[in-house]
């Protein structure tokens, strides 16, 4: 399971709003309600996590979900310690515990049984039986649930049901608009603000594309990873091949296609 820990003295990690996200996110903390991230791959959801919990000054558990996470990698579960056996705190038990803020990335993708375990911290009852050990603990002001889905990925078995999708306000994600883009991925990359245009550029064409020959459009993460490679001095070309083109797709006609928009767009 990967889960990842961002402290309370990190620095606040970068992040440009595009909208009224973080007033919305700021409103829901404080009225203790927890929030669903919708959006596609790579457009900034993440990001967005980190730079709020940094700026509440609330620690961060990340946890990807995958098809094999369970309840019990959330909560907890007795390990053999030396002999004996000793209660281990999953991400969201130590969250709920210590007033941090959960985010569970993916969350459609991890098993039926997270459903249940989330239900109750989602209400106003915010509490989190640990059946284990026998204790109900209840959440904290400053604890917040925090789930991300993308609408895109949906299919029949891993739709999310409205009865999880109801409990949470839901705020819309999608990729940046040119100029808010140009501005991410010249910071994010270092790369000059004229150099980062062409690629901000191609990847509006790209996503053009979305649904007619390609299942995703280009996110906001490959044109920064295209603008970082250029900048530790990569041909433009290789660099959008590699980072541009080809995570795209695997299907070499349409890889073609994705080649004349490039060479139409740099
Ligand atoms: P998601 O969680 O939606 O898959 P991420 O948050 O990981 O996507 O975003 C991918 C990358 O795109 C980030 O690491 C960051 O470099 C960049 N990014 C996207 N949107 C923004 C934004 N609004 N402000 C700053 N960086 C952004």
């Amino acid at each position: 399971m990967s889960v990842a820990l961002h402290l309370v003295s990190d620095p606040i990690p970068f992040y440009l709003p595009t909208g009224n996200e973080c007033a919305l996110f700021e409103h829901a903390w404080h009225h203790r309600l927890p929030v669903l991230l919708k959006g596609p791959t790579g457009c900034g959801k993440t990001r967005f996590v980190a730079h709020m919990a940094a700026r509440l000054g609330r620690r961060l558990h990340t946890v990807s979900c995958h098809d094999d996470l369970t309840a019990a990698d959330l909560t907890g579960r007795f390990l053999l310690r030396g002999g004996d056996t000793a209660w281990v705190d999953g991400p969201l038990t130590t969250a709920v515990r210590e007033g941090g803020i959960c985010y569970l990335d993916e969350v459609v993708e991890a098993r039926r049984d997270v459903a249940v375990v989330i239900h109750p911290l989602t209400d106003d009852r915010r509490i989190l039986p640990l059946d284990r050990t026998g204790e109900t603990l209840h959440a904290p002001d400053g604890f917040m649930l925090v789930a991300s889905y993308n609408p895109g990925y949906q299919n029949v078995m891993k739709a999310m049901k409205p009865s999880t999708r109801q409990r949470f306000v839901a705020i819309s994600f999608d990729f940046p608009a040119p100029e808010a883009e140009l501005r991410i991925v010249t910071a994010e990359s270092g790369l000059a603000p004229e150099r980062c245009l062409p690629l901000v550029t191609l990847a509006a064409r790209l996503r053009a594309l979305k649904g007619m020959d390609l299942e995703e459009g280009c996110s906001t993460r490959l044109v920064v990873y295209c603008a970082t490679l250029i900048a530790a001095r990569m041909s433009l070309r290789d660099a959008v091949m590699a980072a541009m083109i080809e995570p795209l797709t695997d299907d070499d006609d349409v890889k073609k296609g994705l080649l004349d928009v490039m060479r139409a767009t740099l």
